[in-house]
């Protein structure tokens, strides 16, 4: 059955599998033992690193493999903090992830400037949000929004941030795999991510770090990573990583414009078959939007009502973000998008793959007409 929750997570791709099978089979050892075998691993691990970094436009060194986004954005969040003049700001759009937005609450504390939450490129050379930014230790600001799918322009919020000489943290967990990586790294010092967005498996994910950043470390003990974070590294998982993004790289993005055309028909037969569906960002020009995001503002009753109907049928959606689900209460990035208060509890977020087809589109659209009878059935 079509699963629509990949903002949320997506199943191991398979060139994936294949990649962490065969690490895991043949490349298991300790990259740090002294044997022989282990040397092999400690190869296979600078070789995945140069190939990620060919495709973000890294320097291997730049790349940190960890845990993932949220693993990322804490430490990163620490390190600024460190590096940070004493008192400085951190400036922060309010849509980020929970994971950047709670670091950067320990880390920064009540030294938060809010940013607008959707802030177009041109606004960005405006003398307004060059006033925000200047003298900030750090600006951080996703690629893509997990939430809605709206994406910020991160070329001229690195420009700006190069001209103020402010460190640019982007959040690119949404953005890599549904779109192209080469430029982000020269555009964002710091990147954070996480494979199981794209194809990879849980659990691991990267820091691509800025220039200057040697001292960076991820407060664990242990010389791994270039001595940036501490802790064996999970090979396996990395080369599973790498493949996914390469294999979504070399393969995919040019499928971009279908896609865009399957989703606006299931956004108009939305529309049609259930009255008074509101589509949020509707609006904005397609550059502006991911293409395989839809949050929708169903006319009446709670989200979890209608995740239940279509979850009988088959089909996985959510309610908005996978963490602001397992906390309860409204969203903040609907919050910040200026959604109503009324509206929000009826958000359904539906998040597509590259593997999703025009049927699988066509087919959830029905279910979401028998979903809204059976809802509204006396
Ligand atoms: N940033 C964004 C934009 C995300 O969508 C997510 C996951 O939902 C994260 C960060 C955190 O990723 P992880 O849970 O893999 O650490």
């Amino acid at each position: 059955m079509p699963y629509f929750d990949h903002n949320a997570t997506s199943p191991l791709s398979p060139v994936a599998r294949e990649a962490w099978l065969r690490a895991q089979d043949e490349l298991w050892q300790n990259p740090s033992s002294p044997t022989r075998a282990a040397a092999r691993v400690r190869n296979a691990l600078e070789a995945a690193r140069e190939k990620l970094a060919a495709l973000i436009d890294a320097r291997p060194e730049q790349i940190v493999f960890n845990s993932g986004a949220t693993e990322g954005a804490s430490a990163v969040m620490a390190w600024l903090a460190r590096a940070a003049a004493p008192g400085a700001h951190i400036a922060l759009n309010p849509a980020e992830h929970p994971c950047v937005l709670e670091s950067a609450g320990r880390f920064f504390a009540n030294r938060i400037r809010w940013l607008p939450a959707a802030v177009s490129a041109s606004e960005w050379e405006t003398e307004n949000l060059k006033s925000q930014i200047s003298g900030a230790a750090a600006v951080a600001v996703m690629a893509a929004n997990n939430e809605t799918g709206f994406i910020h322009p991160w070329r001229e919020i690195a420009a700006a941030c190069r001209d103020a000489r402010v460190p640019y943290l982007c959040d690119a967990t949404q953005w890599l795999g549904k779109l192209p990586g080469s430029g982000l790294a020269q555009s964002a010092d710091w990147l954070i991510a996480s494979a199981h967005k794209f194809g990879g498996p849980k659990g691991v994910g990267f820091v691509k770090i800025a220039d200057q950043a040697e001292s960076f470390d991820s407060h664990a003990g242990g010389a791994q990573e270039h001595g940036h974070r501490g802790g064996t590294e999970n090979y396996p998982a990395i080369a599973a990583m790498v493949a996914a993004l390469e294999d979504a790289e070399a393969r995919r993005m040019h499928l971009e414009t279908e896609r865009l055309r399957w989703r606006a028909g299931f956004e108009r037969a939305i529309v049609q078959t259930i009255p008074g569906t509101q589509i949020v960002g509707q609006n904005l020009p397609p550059e502006e939007r991911l293409w395989n995001t839809v949050t929708l503002l169903m006319p009446r009753e709670d989200n979890t009502r209608w995740v239940a109907q279509l979850d009988k049928r088959g089909f996985q959606v959510s309610t908005g973000s996978a963490c602001a689900t397992g906390k309860g209460g409204p969203s903040h990035v609907l919050a910040a998008m200026r959604v109503p208060p009324d509206a929000a509890p009826r958000a359904i977020r539906v998040s597509s793959s590259w593997e999703t087809s025009r049927e699988d589109w066509q087919t959830l659209a029905t279910a979401f007409a028998e979903a809204a009878q059976a809802l509204h059935a006396p």
